[in-house]
C-alpha cells in the first residue's frame, strides 16, 4: 500500500498539452480528433498527422473497424455470431469467425490466469440483476444460486478444427462487455497505425490506447480526476505505447436499500463484486487492461493486488470502497504539489497543466 489519500472515484482524462511546454522536435503535425457513439459509449479518436485529409481517413477507418467489431461479437444485436452462439446454448456447436473464435479463446485463457474471475459466461447472472436504475429489491439467494449453476468458462467448449463455439449449459450465455471495448480499441490502433499514423488516441470514455508522441514532441499525459470534480485532476502519469483502461461501480449500478451494486459480477457467488470502487489497469495492451480490470476489480484489493504485481509490465492504481488509493509496486504516478497528496513529481517530465 503505497498512498493513501481521501477521494472518492477516479476518472482519466486526456490532457493534450500546450506548445509553451514543448520539449521535442517542433513539426508541422496536427493532433486531428471526432468523437462519437460507438458500443453504447462514447469513443474519441485521434490521429496526429500533417495532412489533415489523411487524418480523417485513419480515423473513419478507426471507426469502421470498431463498427465491424461491434456487430461480430455484441450479445445485443440478434445478428451477431455471439448471438448464434447463445441462441444454440445446450443445442449445437456454432462455427465462427477465427475472429470471435481467437477472442474467446483469449477470454478463456484470461479466465484461468484469473481463477474464473473474469469469466465471459458471467451473462446468465444478468438474468436476475439489472443495472439500468430498474432494480428495487434484492433477488433471493436461491435466484442467485441458481444464476450461478450457468456461469463457468469450463463449459465453453471450443474446436479449433472447425472453429466452432459450444455451450454446453442451455442456460449458458456469453458476453463481451469486459473485454470488448479494448479488444476494439487495439484493432482500431492497427488499423490507424497501417495507414500511417505514427501517433494516435483511441479512448472510450476515458479506457484508452495512446501510441507515439503529442506533434511537440512530447508524450501523450493522461490526468487522474475524482469524477465528483472531474476538472480537478490531481496527479498524472505518462503514456507512449499505453492502455489506461478502468472498470468502477460509478456508471452502471443498481441501488436498493440505499445500497449500491455495481455491474461486475463475482462468477464465484453470483453477487455484485464489492470492496472496490474502481481498478484502473496500465499495460500496453488494451485488450487484456481491460479484461484484466473488470478481473482485478472482481478479486479485491488483496488479492487483485497480488496477481497485477506478478505480472511484468502490468501496473494497476485501485481506490477501495473506504477511499484509499492503492498502487501496484512499479506504477509511478505524478502529483500535483498543490494537492495535499503525496508528491513524487517525475525530475524528467514536465508537469502537464491542469485543466
Ligand atoms: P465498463 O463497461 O464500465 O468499462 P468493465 O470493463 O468492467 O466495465 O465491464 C463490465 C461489463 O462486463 C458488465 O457490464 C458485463 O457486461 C460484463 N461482466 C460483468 N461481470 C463480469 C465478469 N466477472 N467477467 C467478465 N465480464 C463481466
Ligand atoms: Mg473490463
Amino acid at each position: 500500500m503505497l498512498h493513501r489519500v481521501s477521494l472518492l472515484f477516479i476518472v482519466c482524462l486526456l490532457l493534450m498539452q500546450g506548445n509553451t511546454f514543448a520539449q521535442g522536435a517542433p513539426s508541422s503535425a496536427k493532433a486531428h480528433k471526432k468523437v462519437l457513439l460507438l458500443m453504447g459509449t462514447r469513443f474519441e479518436l485521434v490521429a496526429v498527422a500533417e495532412s489533415e485529409q489523411l487524418a480523417n481517413k485513419a480515423i473513419d477507418a478507426g471507426i469502421n473497424e470498431i463498427k465491424r467489431i461491434e456487430a461480430l461479437i455484441s450479445e445485443w444485436q440478434p445478428t451477431s455470431q455471439t448471438s448464434a452462439i447463445n441462441r444454440a446454448a445446450g443445442s449445437m456447436p456454432v462455427s465462427v469467425d477465427p475472429e470471435l473464435y481467437d477472442l474467446i479463446f483469449r477470454s478463456i485463457k484470461i479466465s484461468k490466469l484469473t481463477g474464473g474471475a473474469f469469466d465471459i459466461s458471467f451473462a446468465a447472472a444478468y438474468n436476475i440483476w439489472k443495472f439500468d436504475g430498474s432494480m428495487t429489491k434484492m433477488p433471493s439467494p436461491e435466484e442467485v444460486a441458481a444464476s450461478v449453476k450457468h456461469i463457468g468458462y469450463e463449459h465453453i467448449i471450443l474446436d479449433p478444427k472447425n472453429h466452432s463455439v459450444f455451450l454446453e449449459d442451455p442456460e449458458m450465455r456469453i458476453g463481451f462487455g469486459a473485454i470488448g471495448k479494448g479488444y476494439a480499441a487495439n484493432r482500431a490502433r492497427d488499423v490507424m497505425r497501417k495507414m500511417g499514423i505514427k501517433a494516435g488516441i483511441v479512448n472510450a470514455a476515458g479506457d484508452m490506447i495512446t501510441w507515439g508522441k503529442q506533434p511537440d514532441g512530447q508524450p501523450w499525459y493522461v490526468g487522474i480526476a475524482d469524477p465528483a470534480e472531474k476538472d480537478k485532476v490531481f496527479s498524472w502519469l505518462t503514456a507512449s505505447e499505453t492502455a489506461i483502461v478502468t472498470s468502477g461501480d460509478y456508471e452502471k449500478y443498481a441501488e436498493i436499500d440505499g445500497k449500491r451494486y455495481g455491474h461486475i459480477i463475482d462468477p464465484r457467488t453470483g453477487y455484485p463484486a464489492t470492496g472496490l470502487k474502481s481498478v484502473t489497469i496500465i499495460c500496453p495492451d488494451a485488450e487484456l487492461a481491460d479484461a484484466l480490470a473488470t478481473a482485478t476489480f472482481v478479486l479485491g484489493p488483496e488479492e487483485g493486488m497480488y496477481l497485477i504485481n506478478q505480472l511484468k509490465g502490468v501496473e494497476c492504481l485501485m481506490i477501495t470502497d473506504k477511499n484509499e488509493m492503492l498502487t501496484s509496486d512499479n506504477l509511478h504516478l505524478h502529483f500535483y504539489q498543490n494537492k495535499k497528496s503525496p508528491s513524487s513529481t517525475s525530475k524528467t517530465a514536465k508537469a502537464p497543466k491542469q485543466p
